[in-house]
């Protein structure tokens, strides 16, 4: 029998670190990539927790005691702050009256975190200081650089009397189990430095290094098997080059490649305050502050040839529009965002997308990925609420939702046609929940690359046929097939708080 596994993601918060703003939470992803009992975060702004709860899309909810893996990017403040609240909850409080105490043995942990050096000492020391005790344990495995000291993972010396030790950075909290330190390949590169079983394949994750202010990674997510769909999710950066040897071979599924600034022009910025700024400054100073504009993405989406491109990391300068209204210049400066990145990209058949705060992504193993902006806030308060059937995924499906269709399968792109903006949340009416189509033995692999794109699917919003709620079972898994990986505020101009030489983040 073969499984199907839609790979899927939630953005829980799309600011840069000018946020958190009235519309958008800063970065946080939530991604559903196996169709299990699992959900992967990468970066965990403050807030996170809060995000899951206000998801606007009632009955389709992505649940945070789900969350398994953490993956940071860099340890910028607008990253990481949720982290430790955020475990808190995951890890579940002790039985009451326990005493904390270290154990030579610790529990194999429940939540794991991978990043970058000093990821594992900010979250021991901050669980630490604010004297937090759970049930369960967590691990910090460090993608260090070949430079990059090791954080160890000592055990205190005396434990006569319990002491949270944190004078003492080398001992760990008494919840945490050891970490791996993970080196980086001769590439500078981390591939394959940890997996997970899927429904249909498994998702091996690679890690690479790109440019920012700060040491910053890119992840990137592979499925092993046919349709190899690949996820690639970037940090903040302002040349990504570096990773590129990761994203391609096959090229990426889906791209999402931070955006913060943007030169407006007069010509779509009916206030008029946009404008003022000269193109070549916006430019020059982002790059500065180790940013990107819409272009740069375009242009490392079209170096990579992804299928989808998402642009993520918001300036509080550009709101995120307000679902159906869009009419409202907030929807206006966001098109024509999305229409640089495209412009750079090259694509004639597809728009890239700028992310809001609970944008949606579906990908089936058909490879069409669907974006479902968040609905109207009327039509969320009036949506009924029914008893929603366990998904085996932390989803629970749900009808009227804004849906749409962008892309074809990943190597195939839809023709030109409307937006995000004007299909997501804007304009469209309500339409069926999306479900996954792909029928066993229906999966559509990607040609090899190179292999001419048909200007097939279309960028429509559409209805796929429900097929009912998912399998709540896993039953045995299919043989792994298919191809081998070689590798093992609100509306008014932001305050910029992105400026390197005040080390805010
Ligand atoms: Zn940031
Ligand atoms: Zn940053």
């Amino acid at each position: 029998m073969a499984f199907k596994q839609n790979m899927s993601i939630m953005f829980l918060g799309t600011a840069s670190g000018g946020g958190p703003s009235e519309s958008r939470n800063c970065s946080s992803l939530a991604c559903d990539f196996m169709d299990d009992l699992s959900l992967w975060l990468v970066d965990c702004a403050e807030g996170t927790q809060r995000q899951f709860q206000l998801q606007p899309q009632e009955g389709f909810k992505y649940r945070v005691n789900k969350v398994t893996k953490i993956f940071i990017t860099h340890m910028h403040a607008d990253h990481i702050m949720g982290i430790v609240p955020l475990l808190r909850n995951l890890l579940c409080a002790p039985e009451l009256g326990l005493a904390p105490a270290y154990s030579p043995t610790p529990k194999s942990p429940s939540v794991e975190l991978y990043g970058p050096a000093g990821l594992r000492l900010y979250v021991r020391q901050i669980m630490k200081m604010t004297l937090t005790f759970t049930a369960s344990t967590y691990a910090v495995h460090e993608l260090l650089t070949q430079d990059d000291p090791v954080t160890p993972c000592d055990l205190p010396n005396d434990q006569s009397g319990f002491d949270h030790n944190t004078a003492n950075q080398n001992v760990m909290h008494v919840r945490e189990a050891p970490g791996s330190d993970i080196r980086a390949d001769e590439d500078g590169f981390w591939k394959a430095f940890v997996s997970g079983r899927g429904r249909a394949h498994e998702i091996v994750v690679d890690a690479g290094s790109i440019q920012h202010r700060d040491p910053c990674l890119g992840f990137v997510f592979n499925e092993m098997g046919p349709p190899n769909r690949k996820i690639v999710i970037l940090g903040d950066t302002y040349d990504a080059s570096q990773i590129i040897p990761l994203c391609i071979n096959p090229a990426p599924t889906l791209l999402i490649h931070e955006a913060t600034d943007a030169a407006i022009p007069a010509a779509v910025d009916k206030e008029g305050k946009l404008s003022k700024r000269i193109p070549e400054e916006v430019t020059q100073k982002i790059i500065k502050r180790g940013h990107s504009i819409p272009t740069m993405a375009g242009d490392f989406a079209k170096q990579v040839n992804t299928s989808n491109l998402v642009l993520n990391h918001i300036s509080a300068r550009f709101p995120a529009p307000r679902p159906g209204q869009p009419w409202e210049q907030r929807a206006t400066i966001m098109k024509e965002i999305e229409r640089q990145a495209t412009e750079a990209w090259g694509s004639t058949t597809q728009s890239a997308v700028a992310a809001q705060d609970f944008l949606r992504i579906t990908i089936p193993m058909s490879g069409r990925a669907s974006f479902v902006m968040p609905p109207p806030a009327s039509q969320a308060r009036n949506t009924q609420k029914r008893p929603a059937p366990s998904s085996s995924s932390g989803f629970v499906p749900v009808t009227g939702m804004h849906h749409m269709h962008v892309s074809g399968n990943s190597n195939s792109r839809p023709p030109a046609g409307p937006t995000s903006a004007q299909l997501g949340g804007q304009n469209a009416a309500p339409q069926q929940q999306p479900q996954d189509s792909s029928k066993a033995g229906h999966s559509n692999p990607q040609p090899p690359r190179g292999t001419p794109t048909a200007p097939a699917a279309m960028l429509t919003s559409s209805r796929e046929p429900p097929t009912g709620p998912r399998s709540q079972g896993h039953g045995p898994r299919p043989n792994q097939t298919g191809q081998q990986n070689p590798q093992a505020a609100p509306g008014s101009v932001a305050s910029d708080r992105d400026r390197p030489q005040k080390r805010r983040r």
